[in-house]
């Protein structure tokens, strides 16, 4: 059977294209993949997504994206996508040995933040270690945070969170950042913001929050314990395409390109979501990107009949 509509992906991008192409009557069949709910899923209270005026979880916020795709008829199959062909109509999708074929594809596969991978780093995740300063700044009001990073990222965090923190310290493995000048400029004149040179993070300390970090130092190899309640990574994403290469346009670093709005350089085959946008990266863009994905599908679909 092929289906009309097939969504890759179920962070709220993904579920908000399911819930407009379920309304729209394209009975969307859903490939959650094996971490669905995506990056909200390792986020504690989400206070900036309208609508939830006392924050809502993570967890219970993708909860409630779901159950409404499934009242409008969305299936969802707890699977990860193995390989594809978008070669040719319709759109081939495999799960292991087990072939899906639709007429349109909306992507919504997301990126994943980059971890530093050091013990006390995964069991402290939404308890004081954090990859997005714009979600969790706001709970580090007068508290002393470190930002892990020397890119571009590593310094709009550490300056978004000087509205809240009393001292923002930037470690980071060499002495000179990646970053662009003019942000350079910035984070190292702000009076709140301290850097660490050549040196990284061994351990993040703490039991039920984050109490410290250990540093190493990488020229002298000295390590001390250093206070802190925050740790914000910010050494970079990746866009979750591995599947789609060779088969769709990807940039340089491996996003899923877009061309005529939410269509990507197959026709037929849309993305949406973290997959497509490095800049945002926010659960409300993704949900209205979601949206367009959907009206596009439709909008192509009536165009193909
Ligand atoms: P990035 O430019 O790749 O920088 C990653 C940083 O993390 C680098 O400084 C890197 O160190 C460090 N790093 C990587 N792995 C590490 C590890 N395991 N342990 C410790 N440090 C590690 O990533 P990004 O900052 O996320 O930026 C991605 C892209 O988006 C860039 O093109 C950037 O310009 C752009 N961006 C632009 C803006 C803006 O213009 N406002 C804001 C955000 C992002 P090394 O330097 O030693 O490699």
């Amino acid at each position: 059977m092929t289906e009309k509509v097939i969504i890759i992906g179920s962070g709220p991008a993904g579920l908000t294209a399911a819930i407009y192409a379920a309304r729209a009557g394209l009975e969307p069949l859903m490939i959650e993949g094996m971490e669905a709910g995506g990056q909200l899923m390792l986020t504690t209270d989400v206070e900036n997504y309208p609508g939830f005026p006392d924050g809502v979880m993570g967890p219970e916020m993708m909860e409630l994206f779901r159950k409404q795709a499934e009242r409008f008829g969305t299936r969802i199959l707890r699977s990860n996508v193995s390989r594809v062909d978008f070669s040719e109509r319709p759109f081939k999708m495999w799960i292991g040995d087990e072939l899906q074929e639709a007429e349109a594809v909306i992507i919504s596969t997301g990126a994943s933040a980059q971890w530093l991978g050091v013990p006390g780093e995964e069991k402290l995740r939404g308890h004081g270690v954090s990859a997005c300063a714009t979600c969790d700044g706001f709970f580090f009001r007068d508290r002393e945070i470190v930002v892990v990073g020397g890119g571009d990222s590593a310094m709009e965090e550490a300056l978004f969170l000087t509205k809240f923190a009393s001292k923002v310290t930037i470690v980071h493995r060499r002495d000179e950042f990646r970053a662009s000048k003019i942000m350079v400029d910035r984070a190292l004149a702000h009076d709140k913001i301290d850097v660490r040179w050549n040196s990284v993070v061994e351990e993040v300390l703490g039991e039920d929050s984050v109490t410290g970090v250990t540093l190493r130092n990488v020229e002298s190899g000295e390590t001390e314990e250093f206070s802190t309640e925050g740790v914000f990574v910010a050494i970079g994403h990746t866009p979750n395409t591995a599947v789609f290469d060779g088969q769709l346009d990807l940039n340089e670093k491996g996003y899923l390109e877009t061309f005529e709005n939410t269509m990507t350089s197959i026709p037929g085959v849309f993305g949406a979501g973290d997959v497509v946008d490095f800049t945002y990266r926010q659960a409300i863009t993704a949900a209205g990107m979601g949206s367009a994905a959907a009206i596009d599908a439709e909008r192509w679909l009536d165009s193909q009949e």
